[in-house]
């Protein structure tokens, strides 16, 4: 079988709060099952490899965002294809804004996003901060942890990842939490997601095998310590 691809984008600088750890943790899954897997950093400058399976991306401050920002637009014809072909993509925070139309930081300044998604953000001066959990119609509970100025809203073209009720999620006020089109996921759950909600991992690598035609029974694995560790995490005060 033939690598499964996961391309990382922006290690360096889109990587708060743990999030290079869903990037383990896919890598892991597959390591354990004896499939082969290849992790590609892509930082600015770099082509983003055209047989990726999966992308990505982690969070970021304002700052790093804009440090990115001009290196990102110039993928966007790339990520809108990929995207259309079913490639997987988990984006976390920062790099969900920046999947969408547009991020306006708290102090005006617009960082242009690609259009993979159909959502926009503007930061605002509370930060929405947390422990936080997100009931998903597709692979249920997801635990997290958010921390982000923006507001997002989402569009015709996006449907939530999920609802939350312990934490404020895309915006604070409709109850939703992050966005879902195609393959392309976008969330706030920082932690990292994956490591407490091994279910989503799963989920995301028997997408990207699928649309690979390759067979999607994914072994067993011994998931006890991941689901006893999102169930303390649900118990824990935001
Ligand atoms: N800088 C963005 C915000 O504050 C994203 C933060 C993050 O990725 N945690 O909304």
């Amino acid at each position: 079988m033939r690598p499964l691809v996961l391309a990382h984008l922006y290690p360096r600088e889109m990587n708060i709060y743990g999030d290079t750890g869903n990037v383990l943790v896919l890598r892991r899954r597959l390591e354990w099952r004896g499939l082969p897997v290849t992790v590609v950093p892509v930082s600015v400058g770099d082509s983003l490899p055209s047989d990726a399976d999966v992308l990505l991306g982690g969070g970021g401050q304002d700052a790093a965002q804009g440090e990115i920002g001009a290196d990102f637009a110039t993928r966007g014809a790339q990520l809108r294809a990929m995207a259309d072909d079913g490639v997987v993509m988990l984006a976390i925070c920062g790099s969900y804004q920046m999947l969408g139309h547009e991020f306006v930081t708290q102090e005006g300044r617009r960082i242009p996003g690609v259009g993979v998604l159909d959502v926009t953000t503007h930061g605002q001066a509370e930060r929405l901060i947390g422990n936080n959990y997100v009931e998903t119609p597709d692979a249920g509970r997801l635990v997290g942890y958010e921390n982000h100025s923006g507001l997002t809203t989402l569009w015709s073209g996006a449907r939530p990842l999920g609802t939350t009720r312990p934490g404020r999620g895309n915006n604070g006020s409709d109850g939703t939490e992050g966005a879902v089109r195609d393959n392309v996921i976008g969330t706030y759950l920082h932690g990292p997601v994956l490591a407490k909600s091994p279910r989503f991992a799963d989920d995301l690598l028997r997408r990207a095998l699928a649309r690979r035609g390759d067979p999607v029974e994914l072994e067993p694995i011994d998931d006890t310590l991941p689901e006893l560790a999102a169930r303390v995490a649900v118990g824990r005060p935001r």
